[in-house]
């Protein structure tokens, strides 16, 4: 039997179908990761756990002096002594992003002991609220744009003449998927996220006239602590993943890899984007 083109074309296309499985999208391991960031030293904000410490991961494979930073002393001296035993060359304090002389320390220190920075992800975020957004007060609104956009925005802020210094630099902001399609019961948590998508686009010319780039990742539901009220119930995951093409949670990696990427000269013609990282939800604003 001969088959026209027509139904060859169709048959390839079932083929596909049939072939591709249920676990599409699992990281296959790469060993050999080039070190395209030797010479950089990179801020990571909130880095002692989840998809800060997975970038931190990634930038110090590829060679990045990193800094760590969270609120907590044993949470930093554990992700430092992690990220040793990998051979990253790190250094760490405390720094809640709220507060300004946290921030004030964590630039110092960097300039101080790591001789400058190029770097600069902010990835921290609160969520102190979850319900009706009606019900939400002008505390919860000041803690959550604080912390969430304010700090993102006064970091930025901070590092560019340093990385002026350098002759340019990279930021890279932590948005998420809720930025496009607010969750429900995490109204203002969610308005904070897509207030990040327009800081970055906000800053990108700017930021451009020094060189420095700054783009936005917006994860989908990643395995973390943060996240475990989402992921933790069975019935709600089913219904995160039938949102998804890709059907399995997200790991803090499969983010980590992509701020590096954005951190990188690969990625030189990018700016003012977001890139989402979701395992194929919707996102749209
Ligand atoms: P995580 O695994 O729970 O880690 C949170 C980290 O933030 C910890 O290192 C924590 O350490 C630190 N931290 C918390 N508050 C801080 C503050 N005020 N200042 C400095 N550090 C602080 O969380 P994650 O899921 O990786 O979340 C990281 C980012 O990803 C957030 O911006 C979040 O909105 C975003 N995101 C997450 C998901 C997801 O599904 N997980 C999806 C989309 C977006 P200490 O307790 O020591 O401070």
């Amino acid at each position: 039997m001969l088959l026209s083109d027509r139904n060859k074309v169709m048959l390839k296309a079932v083929t596909r179908c049939l072939w591709s499985n249920p676990v599409a999208g699992r990281r296959k391991m790469s060993h050999h990761i080039s070190p395209n960031l030797s010479g950089r030293v990179a801020i990571v904000t909130a880095s002692t756990d989840g998809i800060g410490l997975a970038a931190a991961e990634a930038l110090g494979q590829r060679g990045a002096h990193v800094v760590v930073s969270s609120r907590r002393q044993a949470n930093v001296d554990k992700a430092v002594s992690l990220l040793r035993s990998k051979n990253i060359k790190v250094i760490g304090t405390t720094c809640n992003v709220g507060k300004a002389e946290d921030r004030d320390k964590l630039i110092n220190l960097t300039i101080e002991q790591c001789g400058g920075v190029d770097i600069l992800v902010s990835n921290a975020a609160v969520n102190p609220f979850f319900g009706n957004i009606l019900e939400s007060t002008e505390e919860v609104w000041d803690k959550i744009l604080g912390v969430n956009v304010k700090a993102s925005f006064l970091l930025t802020k901070q590092v560019v003449p340093h990385m002026e210094k350098r002759g340019g630099g990279s930021v890279v902001i932590v948005s998420s998927v809720a930025g496009y399609q607010p969750m429900q019961g995490l109204g203002p948590y969610s308005v904070s996220k897509t207030a990040l998508l327009g800081l970055t686009k906000a800053l990108a010319p700017d930021l451009a006239h020094s060189n420095i780039r700054i783009n936005c990742v917006a994860p989908g539901i990643i395995k973390t602590r943060f996240s475990a009220a989402l992921w933790e119930n069975e019935s709600m995951l089913e219904e995160f993943l039938k949102q998804t093409s890709i059907k399995r949670l997200g790991q803090p990696e499969d983010i980590g890899g992509v701020i590096a990427f954005l951190c990188s000269d690969e990625a030189s013609y990018i700016t003012g984007e977001t890139i989402t990282v979701t395992g194929g939800m919707n996102c749209r604003l």
